[in-house]
């Protein structure tokens, strides 16, 4: 049977959790991720801006080399949805509990990289499109309008400003609120028409096209936008219930605040990748904080006698 005592569980197996068992197999330590098998690496995403991929990577097969790297490396990997996470004093030490439908895991220290949850209202066939026609994040993507069609959708100054900032690569561009109500302030409603960005007050409906490319953005009434390319503005959730559960601070939107070194507010929990608080959300920077929480973890479970 399979030990359920582990130095660290990794709650999230994207590229910020395998990154942390990476680095805490290496260390020697005991590792279990725990996945519920799928997030933000797991679409037709070619990435092309992760470092020594010139012609880019599949974001999953990037996510399939992480784990076999993960795996090489001793830690154990188990596709299971964490429901529950509770801290118990044992004597001297802490121990967390970590639930899931199938077994109850104990640790001595816990990594939280459970990403987000895209908001996509409107947008009912949006997983054929996801990462070939339909994207959210302009340093991701922004590349791929080059020259196209594109329809940016969300209703707020965020997205007037990235609708802007799109035109860098396209000039062929509309913005649609997906809401009857426009809630774009008049200074970037002014830029926007200084511009030409045309703005569409409507519902979506779906979006129209085959094998992952999207041909045209459908609004109420059927009227049909052409586009190439879909940018979807409409936000996110970050999954930080279990943290928040454990008593681990969060900001306003409740993304998780960490120290530079990936150390939460409660000694022993550590969190990395999209599901932190951080301006800038990729797989370079949660692979970076993956390692800086695993570090940060390896060096609060040495002895005494092992720290500076
Ligand atoms: C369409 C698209 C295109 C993108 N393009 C790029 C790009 O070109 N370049 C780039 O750098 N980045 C890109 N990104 C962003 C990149 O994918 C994310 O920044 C990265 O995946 C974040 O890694 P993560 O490990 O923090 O989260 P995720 O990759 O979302 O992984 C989180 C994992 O946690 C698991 N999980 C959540 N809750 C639980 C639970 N309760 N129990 C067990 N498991 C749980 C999920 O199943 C998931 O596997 C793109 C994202 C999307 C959606």
């Amino acid at each position: 049977m399979m030990t359920t005592s582990f130095d660290t569980v990794i709650i999230g197996g994207g590229p910020a959790g395998l990154s942390a068992a990476i680095y805490l197999a290496r260390f020697r330590r005991s590792v279990l991720i725990l996945d519920q098998g799928s997030g933000r690496w797991d679409t037709a995403e070619v990435n092309e801006n992760y470092f020594g991929f010139p012609e880019g990577i599949h974001t999953r097969q990037l996510r399939e080399l992480g784990l076999q790297q993960a795996q090489k490396f001793g830690a154990l990997c188990q596709e299971e949805s964490v429901s529950m996470i509770r801290r118990e004093h044992l004597q001297d030490e802490t121990q967390f509990r970590v639930q899931t439908a199938a077994q109850t895991y104990s640790a001595r220290t816990i990594i939280i990289a459970t990403g987000v949850r895209d908001h996509y209202f409107g947008l009912p066939e949006h997983q054929d499109f996801l990462g070939a026609s339909l994207f959210w994040c302009i340093t991701c993507d922004g590349p791929k309008t080059t020259d196209k069609k594109v329809v940016m959708i969300g209703n707020n100054d965020e997205v007037a400003c990235t609708a802007l900032q799109l035109l860098r690569y396209t000039k062929e561009l509309t913005l649609v609120t997906n809401s009857t109500e426009l809630n774009i302030s008049a200074k970037w409603q002014e830029r926007l028409n200084k511009f030409n960005v045309p703005v569409v007050v409507k519902t979506v409906i779906g979006l129209e096209g085959a094998n992952h490319h999207v041909r045209a953005v459908v609004l109420e009434e059927g009227q049909e936008i052409p586009a190439e390319v879909v940018f979807n503005g409409q936000g996110a959730q970050p999954n930080s219930e279990l943290a928040m559960s454990l008593g681990v601070a969060v900001d306003e939107k409740q993304y998780i605040l960490t120290s530079d070194e990936q150390r939460t507010n409660i000694p022993f929990v550590y969190a990395a990748g999209d599901v932190t608080r951080l301006f800038s959300h990729q797989i370079v920077t949660a692979a970076h904080e993956g390692s800086m929480a695993a570090q940060a973890a390896n060096y609060d479970m040495y002895l005494p006698e092992q720290r500076l």
